[in-house]
């Protein structure tokens, strides 16, 4: 199976892509997560990407398609944050054609700002693993370390109030031709993503399967 996870920054789909991933056993591949790497290493890309993800602005095309590119292939995946805008849809679509295969789904989780601006705020990442927590829905069972890794939680640069604000004005201006690309090609499936995290897994799980 080859899916896409589309949502607002918030939107839970760093949470649901984890344990769809783990479900169905599909390899899972998130842009924001492989980016982040790459800033971290201070690698060339890092550098070059690095202020834009600080400003919660969209890292441009180019550099992102050939991660993309150097990171899909034919077999089943899990994409987490890629495409962003119909220029990156397109593009994959390019991608995959030429490895003569297409998406079967993609999965937009839809939410309201408040929604988002509550979990953005209240979220917690680890930096070692990438594990996700929020302070009061989904805390650590160790105040500030991560369960899985016992590394110290952090805040992500980008989740403070202006940059979130930033954020969804970015999501919001490209969000509308990118889903009716896919709607028009049969593959958009739309979730209610506001509540608890296992119901919501559920019903991703049921649509797609
Ligand atoms: P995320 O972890 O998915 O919220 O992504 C964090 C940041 O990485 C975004 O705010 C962008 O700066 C950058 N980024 C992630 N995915 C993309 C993409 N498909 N196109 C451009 N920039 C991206």
């Amino acid at each position: 199976m080859r899916v896409i996870l589309y949502g607002a920054p918030g939107s839970g789909k760093g949470t649901q892509a984890v344990m769809l991933a783990q479900s169905l056993d599909l390899r899972k591949i998130s842009l924001g997560d492989i980016l982040r790497e790459e800033v971290k290493k201070e690698s060339s890309l890092g550098q070059e990407v690095k202020s834009y993800m600080e400003k919660g602005l969209l890292v441009p095309d180019e550099l992102v398609s050939r991660v993309i590119e150097e990171n899909i292939d034919s077999t089943g995946f899990l994409l987490d944050g890629y495409p962003r805008n119909l220029a990156q849809a397109k593009k994959l679509e390019e991608i995959l054609t030429k490895k003569s295969t297409g998406i079967d789904a993609f999965v937009y989780l839809f939410v309201d700002e408040d929604t988002i601006v509550d979990r953005l705020t209240k979220r917690r990442i680890c930096p070692s693993c990438s594990e996700n927590y929020h302070l009061e829905n989904m805390p650590p069972k160790k105040e500030g370390v991560c369960d899985s890794c016992s590394a110290e939680l952090i805040q992500r640069k980008d989740d403070t109030a202006d940059v979130i604000k930033k954020r969804w004005e970015v999501f919001s201006e490209a969000s509308e031709e990118l889903l009716d690309f896919y709607k028009q090609r049969n593959k958009l499936i739309e979730v209610d993503a506001r509540g608890d995290k296992d119901e919501i897994f559920e019903k991703i799980k049921k649509t797609l399967q």
